[in-house]
């Protein structure tokens, strides 16, 4: 798997072999024109991919935002918590990778913040080119228990909301001729566990709506793919594991062992640069044939 630079446009930042700095025996009008061929840091900010991540205060999200930093990409954080924190995380990427990166706190269960996200974005950057639809929440409960509102909030975050931001990007990506949308589904978008109704629920729509989107931009040079990873220890994996242990009549440490990591052959959670790696790599050029692809990347547990 090749860690392509997204945006190859962009030069090292290291100087050029044969710079005229570097070699006096250059003639004026040879050092003139490869000044003028290096691209200025107004040209460099244009041909960048710009990349919005959903839900990249924290975990995958976060792992991804980075990952696509360190290729070249300008980066849109997304997600809830502390202000101060976040303004250090988007500064230090920013600062880490010379690229430029902002913020917008949508609340992403709410249109008219995707909206007003998305439009911004748009104005700012003149795309989206590499959308990332990775917020996510769970809840875990027997169905006839389960909270009406915890159904409403998870539909809307984990599958309406893709449809959202997917529909308002798509156009200036058709206008480039080029897009890559990844979704961050789930093992559960391919097979369920019990007590996750509404989680399963999402992340199969999650499944429906990237195989036919991709095929509806398929001939426009934009490819959707949904990423589907097993248990990755972040804090939505921590957050459930009570409830889990209620919902079941087990121990915390007895559902780490025997529920989640009992899914997966490795017994592993699979880590969060993995989950990044894989991303980044279909942002990339590379990447170009594959769309429309649920990918498993959870060690094994949907080969069962
Ligand atoms: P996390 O809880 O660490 O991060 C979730 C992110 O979503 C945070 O940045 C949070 O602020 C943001 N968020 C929550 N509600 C939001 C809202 N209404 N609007 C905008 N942002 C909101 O979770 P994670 O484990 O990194 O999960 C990320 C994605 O990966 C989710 O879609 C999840 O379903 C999926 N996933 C996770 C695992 C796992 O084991 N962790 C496995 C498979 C799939």
């Amino acid at each position: 798997m090749t860690n392509h630079l997204i945006g190859d446009a962009t030069p090292s930042r290291t100087e050029p072999a044969g710079s005229p700095a570097g070699n006096p025996g250059l003639g004026f009008g040879m050092a003139l024109s490869r000044l003028l061929a290096y691209p200025s840091m107004e040209s460099q900010m244009s041909s960048r991919k710009t990349a919005l991540v959903t839900g990249s205060t924290s975990g995958i999200g976060l792992g991804i935002a980075t990952a696509l930093a360190a290729r070249g990409s300008n980066v849109i954080l997304n997600g809830f918590g502390d202000a101060t924190e976040i303004e250090k995380l988007r500064a230090k990427l920013a600062a880490d990778h010379a690229v430029e990166v902002r913020y917008d706190g949508a609340d992403l269960s709410q249109q008219d913040a995707i909206e007003t996200m998305l439009g911004k974005a748009i104005k700012e950057f003149g795309a989206v080119d590499i959308l990332i639809n990775n917020a996510g929440i769970q809840f875990v409960a027997p169905i006839d228990e389960f909270p009406v509102a915890k159904w409403n909030a998870i539909i809307a975050l984990n599958l309406t909301a893709s449809f959202h931001t997917i529909r308002l990007a798509v156009p200036a990506m058709k206008a480039k001729k080029w897009g890559r949308i990844i979704n961050i589904a789930s093992a559960h978008a391919l097979v369920a566990s019990p007590y996750k109704s509404a989680y399963v629920a999402a992340k199969h729509g999650v499944a429906g709506l990237t195989k036919t989107v991709a095929l509806e931009v398929a001939t426009q040079g934009i490819t959707m793919n949904a990423i589907c990873p097993g248990y990755v220890w972040t804090p939505l994996v921590e957050k459930q594991i009570p409830d889990t242990a209620k919902a079941r009549g087990l121990t915390e440490a007895q559902v780490i062992n025997d529920v989640l990591l009992h899914a997966q052959p490795t017994k592993q959670f699979v880590q969060v640069s993995e989950v990044a790696a894989l991303a980044a790599f279909l942002a990339s050029d590379e990447a170009a044939s594959i769309t429309g692809a649920i990918i498993p990347i959870d060690g094994g547990w949907t080969a069962q």
